[in-house]
Order: C-alpha cells, then structure tokens, then sequence
C-alpha cells in the first residue's frame, strides 16, 4: 500500500556513474573474450602443427616398418596386407601385385 522508504530520487550523476560502471564491466568482460579467443588461436595454430608433424612421422614410420616385413598397403584402406595377399584382409581390395611382378 505505502511507498517503499528506500524508493528515493536518484541523482542523474550517480546514474551516469552507474551507467559508466556498467560499460567499464562490460569492456572488461569483452576484453576477456577476446584474451580467450587469442589464447585458444595461438593453442590451436602450436597444438595443430606439433599433430601434423606427429601424423607425417607417424605415416613415413608405418611405411618403413610395413617395407622392413615386406608387406604391403592397400590403398584403399590403407591396412597392412601380407605381400602375398592378393586381397586386402580388411576391406577387400584387390591388391596391387607389382613387387612380385618385378621377382618374375
Ligand atoms: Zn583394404
């Protein structure tokens, strides 16, 4: 029924005060999205080229190891096959024969 006590008159410059408290939180919450956003880059752009250098070591050792037992890819699926084969053990594929061809 009665009015509040508390409901008083708020002087404009305090509002203004307010309103520039507002945007000095919300230039620092902006501010913080964009120090995310620059970390995660920078993680991301370090973080890919160690795993691109990773998966090019990882495929040229799979291959040395795979020309080591002498066996061969399938190119299709890229399983190692004995050199023997003449289909790949996992999807099918027919091999390529070319290393015996060469023994003939
Ligand atoms: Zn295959």
């Amino acid at each position: 029924m009665s009015k509040p006590e508390n409901l008083r008159q708020i002087p404009q410059d305090e509002i203004g005060r307010m309103e520039q408290e507002l945007s000095r939180m919300e230039m620092n919450l902006y501010d913080s999205y964009c120090e995310v956003g620059k970390a995660i880059l920078e993680t991301a752009e370090t973080e890919g080229r160690k795993i691109n250098d990773l998966v090019d070591q990882i495929i040229d050792a799979r291959r040395r190891l795979v020309d080591a037992k002498e066996e061969i890819y399938c190119p299709e699926c890229t399983e190692h096959n004995d050199r023997n084969s003449l289909y790949c053990k996992r999807c099918g594929q027919k091999l390529d024969k070319k290393r015996e061809d060469c023994d003939t």
